[in-house]
């Protein structure tokens, strides 16, 4: 076996590591962690330091570590058929029993899916099945995609574009000029001071017209959005956010994408984030949650509205020009099937509606009255807590300050629990295996509360 210090070294001389300060990396100024194992809501590093992990990779490993059930799923599949296209209308049982199991879980009105790789993918086959889509309909000009500040899709050219956070456009020439971005749904942040929520509600519709008045509807084609904001901040909208934004993209006909790459397949204890907050959708994002991330898969759902107008596409112009040689590979689709079993065997729905609805109950009533805690937020299996300098007048702490990335820093190192500090703003994320025990979440909060009183007294 490899010596940590010699993976170190490699590590630091040939891994090009994703959303990482490189030169800090590189002059080894940051700390590395090789990750060897894992079980339940735990991971193992090969230094033999036990960690819970109360944001499942990255949100994505919702069943758990070390389930047997996939892992013997995915080896069996690599052994039968490790791979085979599906283009041309090619496929593996595993695919196939995998397509019906996400549309008999989907909205009723939704129809089909295609299989991607990651969100990132998935979210760019939507903006192109969407272009397409108003081509196909005699409307060229319907293009452009309005998106929310904050929001999260991706980091390609198009998704990075649709990402509403400016660390993702910054220096790398994007937004794209079809994007455009719009409020975001953050009503502790962005509400003025004695704002009710359906009064911010209210604004966010407001400048949603303004928008598409001022760029005309005729050249707006869709929508997109996450149910509840993830990467942006974990932000649940406020009071009748989606009923009301779904009125006036209908009144434009102006299509719906929900994203559902965090929320997809139980997080907030509903099957869909579209179920839980009533969206009627025209396209559905899922990744994450699909495999619990034990093999790379996404997946667009495609509703029945659309999917008349793709078929006439291909009658019109042929067969669709869109295909990955990875889509529904095999691998990542005896994964999918496995564990949406293992979702439905365990209950693990109701238990991240349940067991998150404790995590968030006791996390408010811990830190919901500290001096420098704002807002104590959170839906099903999702928390954050965020930090203010001063609460009666809303100031917060300067970026540089790293309050956020501070206190993520002392729950590691006090308590072996990992929590995210969230890209932009003092903001620590939750977002645990939907298996945490009521044990797991009470050591996370007292951790927490360890953690902040360490660093802000
Ligand atoms: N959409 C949402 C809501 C996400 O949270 C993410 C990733 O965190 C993505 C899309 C992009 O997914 P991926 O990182 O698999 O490309």
């Amino acid at each position: 076996m490899l010596r940590n210090d010699q993976l170190d070294q490699w590590d630091r001389e040939n891994f090009f590591h994703p959303s990482t300060h490189l030169a800090q990396h590189a002059r080894g100024e940051s700390p590395t962690r090789v990750v060897r194992t894992g079980s339940g809501c735990h991971i193992e590093d090969r230094d033999g330091t036990r960690l819970l992990d109360a944001f499942a990779g990255l949100y994505c490993v919702n069943v758990g570590y070390g389930r047997s059930e996939i892992a013997e799923a995915i080896a069996e599949q690599a052994r039968e058929l490790a791979y085979y296209h599906a283009y041309v209308g090619h496929g593996t049982e595993a695919a196939i029993t995998l397509s019906k199991m996400v549309l008999d879980r989907a909205p009723d009105h939704m129809s089909k899916v295609y299989f991607g790789l990651s969100g990132s993918d998935a979210n760019e086959t939507n903006i192109k099945l969407i272009w397409y889509y108003n081509n196909i309909r005699g409307l060229p000009e319907k293009k452009k995609i309005i998106s929310r500040w904050r929001g999260y899709h991706g980091s390609g050219l198009m998704t990075g574009s649709l990402t509403g956070l400016e660390l993702f456009h910054k220096k790398f020439d994007l937004p794209l000029a079809q994007v455009i971005h719009t409020e975001a749904p953050y009503y502790f942040r962005r509400a003025d001071r004695g704002q009710s929520e359906a009064a911010f509600t209210a604004h966010c519709v407001a400048e949603l017209e303004a928008l598409i008045e001022r760029e005309g509807a005729d050249t707006i084609a869709a929508f997109i959005g996450e149910p509840v904001l993830g990467t942006g901040g974990i932000v649940p909208p406020p009071a009748g956010y989606w009923a009301a934004i779904q009125e006036v993209l209908a009144r434009h006909d102006i299509l719906l994408i929900a994203d559902e790459v965090v929320t997809g397949f139980g997080r907030l204890g509903t099957m869909f984030g579209s179920e839980h907050y009533g969206l009627k959708p025209d396209l559905i994002t899922i990744a994450k949650g699909l495999t619990s991330a034990y093999a790379p898969l996404s997946g667009s759902i495609v509703s029945e509205k659309m999917w008349k107008v793709l078929e006439q596409g291909t009658d019109e112009n042929g067969p669709i020009g869109h295909g990955w040689t990875y889509s529904a590979h095999p691998i990542g689709a005896a994964a999918g099937v496995a564990n949406l079993q293992l979702i439905d065997t365990l209950n693990l729905v109701p238990n991240a509606g349940e067991t998150g609805a404790y995590l968030n109950r006791t996390m408010t009533e811990a830190l919901a009255a500290h001096p420098h805690v704002g807002e104590v937020r959170g839906e099903g299996m999702l928390c954050a807590v965020e930090f203010v300098k001063d609460r009666d007048d809303r100031v917060f702490f300067d970026a540089g300050d790293k309050v956020g990335p501070q206190i993520a820093a002392k729950l590691l190192e006090q308590d072996q629990i990992i929590a995210r500090a969230m890209p932009q703003g003092d903001i620590l994320g939750f977002a645990p295996p939907f298996c945490l025990s009521r044990e797991e979440a009470d050591r996370i909060v007292a951790g927490t509360v360890r953690a902040v009183e360490a660093v802000l007294g």
